[in-house]
């Protein structure tokens, strides 16, 4: 795992291989007592919904303006966006439990209320609105798609004990969110055991 800044807020890099995984990473460390939270704020969720294709770039500052104006129902909406991305980032990994799937549907369902068809063949699903919800129902309707296709079977867990993010495996072939970043340090910390037993 490893952040970056964008328009001013510290946020995870997106390494996944598709948004909804990307947003699963916004938290990291998921074993930990204490995991790494990149949704400090509903500017946090909203640039980072902006800056992953998932809400025109051009929205971004109007929602940020309107989440600092409605302080008490953007911090819900954060709350909401927190509970979704727990409830998601298990049934990814499996096995989700009902209830899991019911909070998962929760914001499916408020997506599915506020999004329409736009004219045109083939027709595109077009977000409606113009509430501080958005960067939400956008990230939620993007999972909805998501998880009815084959590559949701294909998603695994960064196994560094202090990352835990989420990536496309659809040759199984991948290990690491990162050889970079991941898998470069347990090479590392492999490599100090051996130098501590031999030395
Ligand atoms: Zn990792």
């Amino acid at each position: 795992m490893a952040s970056t800044v964008i328009d001013g807020l510290v946020l995870p890099i997106s390494l996944a291989g598709h948004p909804v995984l990307d947003f699963c990473n916004t938290r990291a460390a998921w074993s930990a007592p204490v995991p790494k939270e990149y949704l400090a704020s509903h500017a946090h969720l909203t640039v980072w919904a902006g800056a992953n294709g998932l809400l025109p770039a051009a929205e971004v500052p109007r929602l940020r303006r309107a989440g600092v104006r409605s302080a008490g129902p953007a911090a819900d909406i954060v709350a909401r966006a927190i509970r979704f991305r727990s409830a998601l980032y298990t049934v990814l990994t499996g096995p989700g439990t009902p209830a899991d799937w019911a909070a998962v549907n929760t914001e499916v369902a408020a997506a599915g209320t506020a999004v329409r068809l736009a004219a045109g063949i083939p027709a595109a699903w077009s977000l409606t609105g113009t509430g501080p919800d958005r960067p939400l129902l956008a990230i939620a309707w993007a999972a909805a798609q998501f998880l009815t296709t084959p590559a949701a079977a294909a998603v695994d867990a960064c196994p560094s004990h202090d990352c835990g993010w989420l990536f496309t495996n659809p040759t199984g072939r991948r290990r690491w969110c990162s050889m970079a970043l991941c898998g470069n340090r347990a090479k590392a910390r492999r490599h100090a055991r051996r130098t501590r037993s031999t030395g």
